[in-house]
């Protein structure tokens, strides 16, 4: 479904990404974890062309990403993005920020979008919202909405950079639920998270960056109990 073969990012001078080679099965969850300023973001946002690879080739569902011939719009469509601060539109209610995109971008009828943006919103636990407004609801629960949008354009690949990250701790646990069913159901993700308890539990893989690299990938349960390289070994030990 993703496929990173030998590519390298450039922030003018600075190397941010370093010859990354990844790919990623449909219904496959990955989670990306890593020091600070390792790249992870970065990663993430060349899926879905938020930034713009130096060389290498990448491709999703066998679509070369950096082609100009590529209908940026259309690959977008495919792939449902979560950040860490939840990126509502704060002047329309919790159903308009989710038929938003489907009524525009993929030209639903307005019934359509808002029977379709419910069956999300009851899918993340929270159908009494629709009519709210983001500043009415709590963290975990804006963090939902921004789910349920994601999910309302019926994407390929979901992305999360940090989801989590931004909310108060008894929060953390109803986003994480849904993230986790959604996994279950087979959803392709790509998930940049410090919850390693989430990584252990739902990861098919697991991805260490450092520098820019991909340093050490994979299985959780060996990577968690056998990290091989020192600079992962080190990284975990300061989690505890
Ligand atoms: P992470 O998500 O792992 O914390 P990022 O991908 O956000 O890392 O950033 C990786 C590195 O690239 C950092 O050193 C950061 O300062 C740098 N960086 C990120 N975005 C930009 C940008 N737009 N311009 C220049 N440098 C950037
Ligand atoms: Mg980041």
């Amino acid at each position: 479904m993703i496929r990173f073969h030998h590519v390298n990012k450039h922030y003018g001078q600075f190397h941010v990404l370093k010859d990354i080679n990844l790919e990623i099965q449909s219904g496959e969850v990955v989670v990306i974890i890593g020091p600070s300023g390792s790249g992870k973001s970065t990663l993430l946002r060349c899926i879905n062309r938020l930034e713009t690879i130096t060389d290498g080739e990448l491709t999703v569902d066998g679509v070369s990403v950096g082609d100009r011939k590529t209908n940026i719009n259309e690959l977008r469509r495919d792939i449902g993005m979560v950040f860490q601060h939840f990126n509502l539109y704060p002047h329309m209610s919790v159903l308009k920020n989710i038929t938003l995109a489907p009524i525009r971008v993929s030209k639903a009828s307005p019934k359509e979008a808002s029977e379709t943006a419910m069956y999300y919103l009851q899918k993340v636990g929270i159908p009494d919202k629709a009519d709210a407004y983001p500043s009415q609801l709590s963290g975990g629960q804006q963090q939902r909405v921004a789910i349920a949008r994601g999910l309302a354009m019926k994407p390929k690949i979901m992305l999360f950079d940090e989801p989590t990250s931004a909310l108060d701790p008894e929060m953390v646990g109803e986003v994480l639920d849904v993230m986790k069913s959604l996994a279950k159901e087979g959803m392709t993700m790509v998930v940049v998270t410090h919850e390693m308890g989430f990584a252990r539990e739902v990861a098919d893989r697991v991805i260490f960056m450092d520098h820019g690299q991909i340093v050490e990938e994979g299985d959780p349960a060996t990577f968690f109990t056998q990290p091989k390289e020192e600079r992962a070994r080190q990284f975990l030990s300061r989690l505890n």
